[in-house]
């Protein structure tokens, strides 16, 4: 799942996000354009205002009335033309008046005299003026900003004031005409509403205070911070985005015309000029947002569907391997994985019908094994143990004898004159009769006791824990119940009696012959003294 939403997620946001970055830089360089056409235009539109309105004036300073009046006052002793209209500061400010009546670009409109006194003026406040010593060339023409655009607080506008140069009709400069012009008429030049690009364009003094705005409503007490100020100044043209003075933040470009102290700053919303941007952003994020959910749920339910049912076959081979094989599992699906179950579950089959086999296989052949066993230690014709088991018996009671000094007895019987019965009855009587006797032998022990075939008619009988009298009972009890025994064969009753040798174990009986060869000697006793009888030797 980590891995589907890191393949969807890497190449989505870092194409969509480079995309988005190019498209970022494309529109910054599109604004920044349009910000210079801008400034630009609002450049030339402000000096050709300029221009506008110094040829206004040059054209006031080159009547009669201003030449006449100024040289009335300036030069008393020169001779006024008879049809003057001016002769007094009265009548020249009567005319100034008129004159800036007529141009609404016009706040006041002074003569001063060559040392910059004024001479009449359209306002009551003008003060004097400081005219350069050298008028530049141009002057006469373009006239001469010699107060840069500020905010006045007579007229609370921002204000510019020019001179131009007041000549005598010999050419003889007498003064100057000095207007004050309301910046404010400037406002509907700074930027065309149909054809300039969108932007507010503010036109602003030496400490950044707006003079002029584009935006008819701007604050004119707003003043740009001063560290941007410079910044902007800086770099003319150049785009940065700053806290403005029309919205909160900005892209903004500046131009510092040359003959003018003044920074003309374009700048746009930030935020209007990349809503679209960002609502475009935003959509994008939250489309990326939503595949990697969709991908996510998608990736999560394969996951589930492969990774569940591989844990169950998973933790079926381990009951498997941990011997458990009646395991089985559902198989519902019809995909790979319903085929892997189907095969698991054919090979649980198998497995389970071949260890059911090896299990039935191994019980027989123990089966077989516990007959062979049987046989083995078994004397075929009687049942009892047979001549190896009976050593092995003895070896073990000797060696326990040794370990625990618990006594037993051994007796030792044989058939009394036997092979007469065999020449008399035949070979096949003779073993029934051996049969019997055995027959009586079992009868007469105890469970924890054994009795064995010696060989031949001599029989073999160990009584654990026995002392030699209680031995002597048994031997007894024998002797009488095999003489008590009769046995029809061929129409006749046979009688037969045992010699029986009984011995105890001693701590120097090494090997079972030794104490074979006592009991032996214990037999031989029993018959030497007339047989059906137990005879104990010590
Ligand atoms: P005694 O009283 O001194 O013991 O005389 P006996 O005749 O019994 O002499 P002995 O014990 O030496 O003879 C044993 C006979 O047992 C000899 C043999 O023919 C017979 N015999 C040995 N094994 C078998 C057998 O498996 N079956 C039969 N029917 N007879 C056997
Ligand atoms: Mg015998």
């Amino acid at each position: 799942m980590v891995f589907a939403i890191i393949a969807t997620l890497i190449p989505s946001l870092g194409l969509g996000l480079l995309s988005f970055r190019q498209n970022e830089a494309q529109i910054s360089d599109n604004v920044t354009r349009e910000l210079r056409t801008l400034t630009s235009d609002a450049s030339r539109e402000v000096e050709l205002w300029i221009d506008k309105r110094a040829h206004e004036v040059r054209v006031s300073s080159t009547s009669s009335a201003v030449i006449d009046g100024l040289s009335a006052i300036a030069r008393p002793q020169t001779k006024i033309r008879a049809n003057s209209a001016t002769k007094n500061p009265q009548a020249l400010a009567h005319y100034l008046r008129s004159v800036q009546a007529k141009l609404d670009t016009l706040r006041e409109l002074t003569v001063v005299d060559a040392n910059g006194q004024v001479v009449a003026s359209s306002g009551v406040t003008a003060a004097t003026v400081t005219l350069p010593n050298e008028w530049p060339p141009n002057s006469l023409t373009e006239g001469l900003v010699i107060i840069p655009p500020h905010w006045d607080e007579r007229y609370t506008t921002a204000t510019l004031s020019i001179a131009v140069p007041v000549l005598s009709y010999d050419n003889l400069l007498m003064g100057a005409l000095v207007a004050v012009l309301d910046l404010r008429t400037l406002q509907p030049h700074l930027k065309s509403p149909m054809k300039s690009p969108p932007g507010e364009v503010l036109l602003l003094d030496q400490e950044g205070r707006i003079l002029v705005s584009s935006q008819i409503d701007a604050d004119k007490l707003k003043q740009l911070d001063g560290p941007v100020l410079r910044r902007l100044q800086a770099q003319p043209g150049e785009s940065l985005v700053f806290q403005g003075m029309t919205h909160r933040e900005v892209i903004g470009l500046a131009d510092v015309p040359e003959n003018l102290p003044v920074t003309i700053v374009a700048e746009r919303d930030r935020a209007e000029v990349y809503s679209t941007w960002v609502e475009l952003r935003d959509m994008f994020l939250a489309l990326v947002g939503a595949l990697v959910i969709v991908v996510a749920a998608v990736a999560f339910q394969l996951g589930r569907s492969i990774v569940g049912p591989l844990q169950r076959l998973i933790g079926a081979a381990d009951r498997i391997a941990g011997g458990d094989l009646e395991v089985r599992l559902t198989a519902t699906r019809n995909d790979e994985l319903g085929h892997l179950t189907q095969v698991f579950n054919q090979m649980a089959d198998r497995l389970r019908h071949s260890h059911a086999e090896i299990m039935a296989a191994n019980q027989a052949m123990q089966q077989q094994n516990q007959v062979l066993e049987t046989l083995s230690i078994t004397d075929s014709l009687t049942g009892l143990y047979n001549r190896s088991k009976l050593d092995a018996i003895l070896s073990d009671e000797l060696a326990r004898f040794k370990r625990t000094h618990r006594e037993f007895t051994l007796l030792m019987m044989d058939i009394d004159y036997f092979k007469t019965l065999n020449d008399t009855y035949g070979h096949i009587t003779g073993d029934e009769i051996l049969t019997a006797v055995a027959r009586i032998l079992i009868q007469s022990i105890r469970s924890i006791d054994y009795a064995a075939r010696y060989g031949g008619d001599e029989f073999i009988i160990i009584l654990v824990e026995t002392s030699t009298d209680q031995a002597l009972k048994t031997a007894e009890r024998i002797r009488s119940q095999v003489e008590n025994m009769r046995y029809s064969a061929n129409d006749s009753i046979i009688a037969v009696t045992v010699s029986i040798g009984v011995v105890q174990c001693q701590s120097g009986d090494m090997t079972p012959t030794a104490v074979f060869a006592r009991a032996d000697s214990a037999l031989y006793e029993a018959k030497h003294a007339g047989r059906n009888r137990a005879f104990c030797v010590s």
